[in-house]
């Protein structure tokens, strides 16, 4: 062998130990908000129920995988309820985000669900998540107001009123878009931070419709040390569909799990 081909195959020998010592594999990379957050979806519902969550659940699903801020376990039946909203149920939870839910949804112990989200945890409603425990007025309160009514749907110029939070900052001013509009018996006004409102009636057929008025559909408050989110939008699959609605949602979440 002569002296090159040698000074060859040190070479090789060099560069193969230098690859050698590198990692076989890399690192994987953390998120940068830390681990998904684990976040209960309930869709079980004891009254009307939206065609639309359907929509909702595979919408929540690709947030959940496009976003890495949370990891959805969905909760869909009266069974579902009985093993997932219980204190064991609830170990590991990060937050619970009610979407289209309706009527008594059975949690076994209702008091130890709301001082569960009072300890720090994240709670959040999708439209008629207040049409929801009409009989659990602590629920109510929790949640900052209860359905009343509605009209027929209709198209709404929204205003936003807080365009820091992150559930208003990706939305333009107003904000057109058509929905079932919902009333509630009180206004929430007093009791929580109002994201979204209108200033007029909705033109809902009703015989108030265009009069000036009061009339939050989202808003976010706390209860003990937990944060609350409700948005009165998403009777409607064009609604879950709009990429508008998606990061008023994504916004929320971000707020009420405590992400960056
Ligand atoms: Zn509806």
């Amino acid at each position: 062998m002569d002296f090159p081909l040698m000074r060859l195959a040190a070479c090789v020998l060099a560069m193969a130990t230098v690859c050698c010592r590198q990692p076989a594999t890399p690192t994987p990379a953390t998120p940068p908000g830390g681990p998904a957050k684990r976040l209960v979806v309930v869709t079980h519902t004891t009254g009307f129920r939206h065609d639309s969550i359907a929509t909702a659940e595979a919408v929540i699903t690709r947030l959940a995988t496009e976003s890495a801020l949370f990891a959805p376990v969905f909760c869909r039946t009266a069974a579902d309820v009985a093993r997932l909203l219980t204190p064991s149920g609830l170990a590991e939870t990060d937050g619970v985000f009610f979407v289209n839910t309706t009527g008594n949804l059975g949690i076994a112990d209702l008091p130890a669900f709301l001082a569960w989200i009072g300890q720090g945890r994240a709670f959040l409603g999708a439209h008629s998540a207040s049409d929801t425990y009409h009989d659990a007025p602590e629920y109510l309160a929790m949640l900052g107001a209860e359905f009343d009514t509605h009209g027929d749907q209709t198209t709404v110029d929204i205003r936003v009123e807080d365009t820091a939070h992150p559930a208003g900052a990706p939305l333009p001013s107003p904000w057109r878009i058509f929905d079932e509009i919902y009333e509630f018996r009180a206004n929430p006004r007093a009791r929580v931070n109002v994201l979204l409102s209108l200033d007029r009636h909705p033109n809902d057929g009703h015989a108030a419709a265009g009069q000036p008025g009061d009339f939050p559909l989202a808003w976010y408050r706390t209860h003990g040390n937990g944060r609350v989110f409700y948005t009165a939008l998403g009777h409607r699959d064009e609604v879950w569909n709009d990429t508008r609605f998606q990061q008023h949602l994504l916004g929320a979440l971000r707020w009420a799990l405590g992400a960056p």
